[in-house]
């Protein structure tokens, strides 16, 4: 069971639990560490950090037991292959026992020396505190743009209003935990199920820096489908705006019909039109097939959710035990 609330420490003995998911980032893990854990230590009575291996290829694995082995506070789960960052987060907080939960990436763009002030700020009261990026420079201007519509566009047609700047790098109270782990969702846009849940929330403002080793683990292919997955497990406007681009498009058509009427009877049969016949019918075809495009991409969605499948499986552990179990839903409404 989770220790609801701001209590001292979770079930398991350590206050904080922390969260990092990794997918080929043996190199980044020491110096994450080396910074990391003097953090801790300083700020949490007790911790853990939980290392959550998205199905590396490379040594991260071996990098993690051997952590362990000298510090018996580092622990593992290994997925058993790439379920991608979003699910990887939620399988560490499953298993995230502490009165806090913090999920921070491995490639230091995220200052640990951050922890401090979402410390200080959950002992003031706050049960969701989240970094918010200031300075984006450290990605490319072309990715900074398309991030920047997106927010736009999430920001007109999404249910729930996102904080500016703010990512996955926060603090979780215990019970914001515990609500997060109840939505089962597959099609995971954890930006806005930080939101979506609520609870007493800050923003501490920072600058992203640098990775220290490797590359960026998102493609513009992996960044499409993440925000496609955010729109529509947000918003149902790109559903509904076909009902108002099919009114618009009958209103024309019945205008044209009644424009072409009286022509006729006036003016008599004109017999060209080839062409504007062809373009209207290839444009029309075009948008039905777009709407029944998005209307699958929905299904499609509904699928993979109806189907119940786990959210990931486990390969190996290394020195954690079960996750939580599942919290009555009625017991994170009600407090
Ligand atoms: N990551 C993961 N699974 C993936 C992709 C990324 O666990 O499929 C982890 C990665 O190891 C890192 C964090 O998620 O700790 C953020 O990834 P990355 O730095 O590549 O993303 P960016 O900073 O470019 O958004
Ligand atoms: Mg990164």
């Amino acid at each position: 069971m989770t220790t609801l609330g701001t209590g001292p420490a979770g079930a398991n003995g350590a206050e904080l639990s922390v969260i990092t998911p990794v997918y080929n980032e043996s190199n980044n893990i020491e110096a994450l560490l080396t910074r990391l854990v003097p953090v801790l230590e300083r700020c949490a009575a007790s911790f853990e950090i939980i290392f959550v291996d998205d199905g590396s290829t490379d040594d991260t694995l071996d990098c993690l037991r051997a952590a362990h082995h000298t510090d018996p506070r580092i622990r593992a789960l290994s997925l058993s292959r790439n379920f991608g960052k979003e699910i990887a987060i939620a399988a560490g907080l499953d298993h995230a026992k502490g009165a806090a939960a913090i999920i921070i990436d491995a490639d230091l763009q995220h200052p640990p020396e951050l922890i401090e002030t979402f410390v200080a700020r959950w002992r003031e009261g706050y049960k969701n505190v989240f970094a918010q990026r200031i300075d984006r420079t450290v990605y490319t201007p072309f990715r900074r743009i398309l991030t920047q519509r997106f927010y736009k566009l999430f920001g007109s047609v999404g249910d729930i209003r996102l904080p500016e700047g703010a990512g996955d790098f926060r603090l979780l109270d215990a019970r914001a935990v515990a609500a997060l782990r109840a939505m089962r969702e597959h099609a995971r846009f954890s930006k806005g199920l930080y939101a979506w849940i609520g609870f007493k929330s800050i923003g501490v403002p920072f600058d992203v820096e640098a990775r220290v080793h490797g590359v960026s683990k998102f493609s513009y292919r992996k960044l499409t489908h993440l925000a496609l997955d955010g729109l529509m497990s947000f918003s149902t406007m790109p559903l509904k705006v076909w009902s108002y681009i099919g009114s618009a498009t009958s209103l024309l058509a019945l205008t044209l019909a009644a424009v072409y009427l009286t022509r006729t009877i006036i003016l008599g049969v004109d017999v060209p039109g080839y062409a504007s016949l062809i373009v209207s019918i290839t444009f029309f075809s075009g948008i039905q097939l777009l709407s029944l495009g998005i209307i699958g991409e929905y299904i499609g969605r509904i699928f993979a959710e109806v189907k119940r499948r786990p959210l990931y499986l486990i390969e190996e552990r290394v020195g954690i035990g079960s996750p939580v179990a599942a919290d009555s839903l009625a017991r994170i409404q009600t407090g």
